[in-house]
């Protein structure tokens, strides 16, 4: 069989990380042919070192002599590690010929440029980055159809869904969801502050909002979970991935994250896919897919856990989710512009300069004021709009303060 060679785009994070940790139990289908940082260059030596691969990627100069230095003291390693520097760099190892399969796991829009790029080479896209469909979901589809690409979730949602459709295509191009389908749902842990009223959520800090009781993640999606414009985000990444309207997709809140999404069809049928919350099910699910793996995820223990409770979503002490419904409905221009408000809000909440629950206000003050544009074909008007959310966000923020 011919190793697989994968670019691992965010290879320092939560999905990178567990990404090689699923590979590392592989050495005999995967290769490591690039990885990528944009911080933590300590960490990113480290990954080079283990798995060796012929580039990686950073964002500047300095990053790059500073890698150079760590990986130095190993000359099997160092000799054939070529590092590259910037944003096209990050496209050109997502596009290269000699790779078979890219990791998407970049955080924000940030990472739409490469994953837009792999998408164009024909690749198989494994998309943790939700944010490429949330900002640029027709572009993002468009391409993958037009070059050939393979899109695999990771999101464990939205690769349940993935699971739960029963004429899955083999081999995988995009996600084809069949006749007969009635509704797709997404279950939501309900985060830190799921049973909180508005007034404590008010003075809660970082920390808190990142202390998720189920997953651990990066800090961003963190804080979406806590407000709940993660599920948000994902109802419309299934929006554009399974190309269903929004009366058919649903949010039930269920705080053992066991259940990870479901199907329901015409004949009453719903399809459940269950297991441990941990990452590396999805992540091998898609790298091997149609094959099955070994992930090192535990097995379910269902009598330890005993019971799997469901219950509706509030979607006034979460305002965030209603907000990503109103965007979803608007469509075109609105949910590349709450998304980019959001990233922003989310770093201000992070660095201490708002509160948790003044990202929902702020958000839907930019979605109000810019939402309603027409949609952005292209890359560059997607970026476009990107940025000028942005800045109507941080003159909000500016205001506040
Ligand atoms: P993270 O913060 O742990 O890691 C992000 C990675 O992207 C890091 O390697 C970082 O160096 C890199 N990065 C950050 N900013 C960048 C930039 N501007 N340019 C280039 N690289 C940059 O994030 P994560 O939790 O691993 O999430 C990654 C993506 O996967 C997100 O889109 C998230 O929504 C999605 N996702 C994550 C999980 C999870 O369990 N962590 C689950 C589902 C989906
Ligand atoms: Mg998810």
């Amino acid at each position: 069989m011919k190793r697989q060679q994968i670019t691992v785009l965010g290879a320092t994070g939560s999905i990178g990380m567990s990404t090689l940790d699923v590979v590392s139990r592989h050495p005999e289908r995967y290769a490591v042919f690039a990885l990528s940082a944009q911080r933590r260059i300590k960490e990113l030596a480290q990954l080079c070192r283990q798995y060796h691969p012929q580039f990686a990627v950073v964002p500047d100069d300095n990053a790059r002599r500073e890698l150079l230095r760590l990986v130095s003291v190993d000359s099997d390693c160092a000799s054939q590690l070529e590092v590259l520097v910037g944003e096209q760099a990050l496209a050109d190892i997502a596009s290269a010929p000699q790779v078979d399969s890219v990791m998407a796991a970049i955080v924000g829009a940030a990472g739409l440029k490469s994953s837009l790029a792999a998408a164009r080479a024909g690749k198989r896209v494994l998309l943790a980055n939700k944010e490429s469909l949330v900002c640029a979901g027709e572009l993002f589809m468009q391409t993958c159809r037009e070059n050939g690409a393979s899109l695999l979730p990771i999101d464990s949602e939205h690769n349940a869904v993935f699971q739960c459709l029963t004429q899955l295509p083999a081999p995988a191009k995009l996600p084809q969801v069949p006749n007969g389908v009635r509704k797709v749902i997404l279950t939501a842990s309900g985060g830190p502050f799921r049973t909180w009223s508005m007034a404590a959520m008010s003075e809660v800090t970082p920390a808190q909002a990142c202390a998720h009781p189920n997953w651990a993640m990066g800090q961003k999606i963190s804080v979406d979970s806590a407000s709940m414009m993660n599920k948000g985000l994902e109802l419309i990444e299934a929006h554009y991935l399974f190309g269903l309207p929004a009366s058919a997709l649903e949010v039930v809140v269920h705080p053992q994250s066991i259940v990870h999404s479901m199907v329901e069809y015409a004949d009453g049928s719903v399809l459940a896919q269950m297991g441990n919350p941990d990452m590396r099910t999805p992540i091998a699910q898609a790298l091997a897919y149609p094959d099955r793996i070994e992930s090192g995820v535990n097995t379910l223990q269902l009598t330890q856990i005993g019971r799997l409770d469901f219950e509706a979503p509030d979607a006034v002490r979460f305002p965030c989710l209603a907000l990503a419904q109103q965007a979803m409905q608007i469509g075109a221009a609105a949910p590349c512009v709450l998304n980019a408000a959001n990233e922003v809000t989310v770093a201000a909440f992070l660095g201490k300069r708002l509160r948790f629950t003044d990202i929902a206000q702020l958000n839907a003050r930019v979605l109000e004021r810019l939402g309603q544009q027409s949609a952005a074909r292209t890359f560059d008007a997607v970026i476009a709009l990107d940025q000028q959310a942005r800045s109507y966000a941080h003159e909000l923020i500016k205001g506040r303060n």
